[in-house]
């Protein structure tokens, strides 16, 4: 990260605690829903079926800015399947790296080539070794680890939701990401019980037993991206929901924290670590700042 995005996030973060400000810093757009897999744990893919058009998505980037959104997410659906006329996401990330935004990151499932230099972080999913992986993400393991051997930059980070099905498959992922040169990181979340998927959630014994396993990894030397200063509040569910400071925009929609802000009693149950983490945060939980200082500052 620029010395000078430090400052300017770090200032943030001072304002927010001190005044109590509730200012968006993260912000997500949302490209499309539609996708290539369908995951067994996914609530969101192909609903409509849109790509959304460029200038609908230029438009939502806007909002964002003038919001004073200054960490940008592409997400999905599949982000890689985006496109309007000759604009890719390519397009999207270095016009957001121009607009302003001081970081700009893409979500992905892994399943199309990884020529995106551009972003600072592209979080793609893997969500187990591959047994378990193409249990819950059909038959594509072996084409992702592909695609990562074959990335044009160092700039991926494993992103796993952890539940019934790959809660036993930690250590083979935390080994991926240490493994594999283009992989920084692995982010961890648990599994959000959204209607029809509430059989893949974790007890609070699992959630445990998962951090304990996370935990000994990270002192292992396991590059995590995450904040272990958040696992007791993730553990128990005591961290504040919705993120006042996250927002995202879908087809000119905004919601506040992610769009599943609107289904009933699902906040009470997030598994999603960066909540915790940023809620936490801007608190003023000050372990929570000194761990997000060495994090943050090591993988981006
Ligand atoms: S890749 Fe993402 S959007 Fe597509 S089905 Fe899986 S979880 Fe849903
Ligand atoms: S706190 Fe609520 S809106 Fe935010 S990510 Fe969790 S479930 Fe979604």
């Amino acid at each position: 990260m620029k010395a000078s995005s430090f400052l300017y996030l770090a200032a943030f973060g001072l304002r927010t605690i001190l005044f109590r400000r509730e200012d968006p810093i993260l912000g997500t757009v949302i490209l499309t829903d539609q996708c290539n897999l369908t995951c067994k744990h996914c609530s969101v893919n192909n609903l409509r079926g849109v790509l959304y058009p460029y200038a609908r998505v230029r438009a939502d980037m806007e909002t964002l800015y003038a919001m004073g959104v200054r960490i940008l997410f592409f997400c999905g659906g599949e982000t890689f399947l985006w496109r309007d006329g000759t604009r890719t996401l390519r397009d999207l990330v270095r016009e957001a790296k121009a607009m302003g935004f001081l970081i700009v990151n893409v979500v992905t499932n892994g399943t199309f080539p990884i020529d995106l230099p551009e972003a600072d972080l592209i979080l793609l999913s893997l969500d187990g070794d591959r047994e378990r992986h193409n249990a819950i993400r059909g038959e594509t393991y072996d084409t992702i680890l592909e695609n990562v051997r074959r990335a044009t930059a160092d700039n991926i980070c494993f992103y796993m939701a952890l539940n019934q099905i790959n809660k036993g498959a930690i250590r083979p992922v935390c080994e991926a990401a240490r493994d594999l040169p283009h992989v920084r990181a692995v982010s961890f979340n648990f599994h959000t019980p959204y209607p029809d998927t509430e059989t893949l959630a974790l007890s609070r014994a699992e959630k445990a037993a998962c951090c304990a396993e996370i935990g000994a990894l990270m002192e292992e030397g396991a590059p995590v991206f995450n904040l272990r200063s958040a696992f007791p509040a993730l553990i128990e569910g005591g961290f504040p929901t919705p993120c006042r400071q996250c927002v995202v925009m879908e087809d000119g929609k905004l919601s506040v924290c992610g769009r599943c802000v609107d289904v009933p009693g699902l906040c009470e149950r997030c598994g999603y670590f960066f909540v915790a983490e940023y809620t936490l945060l801007f608190r003023g939980n000050v372990r929570v700042m000194a761990d997000m200082l060495r994090t943050y500052l090591k993988y981006i």
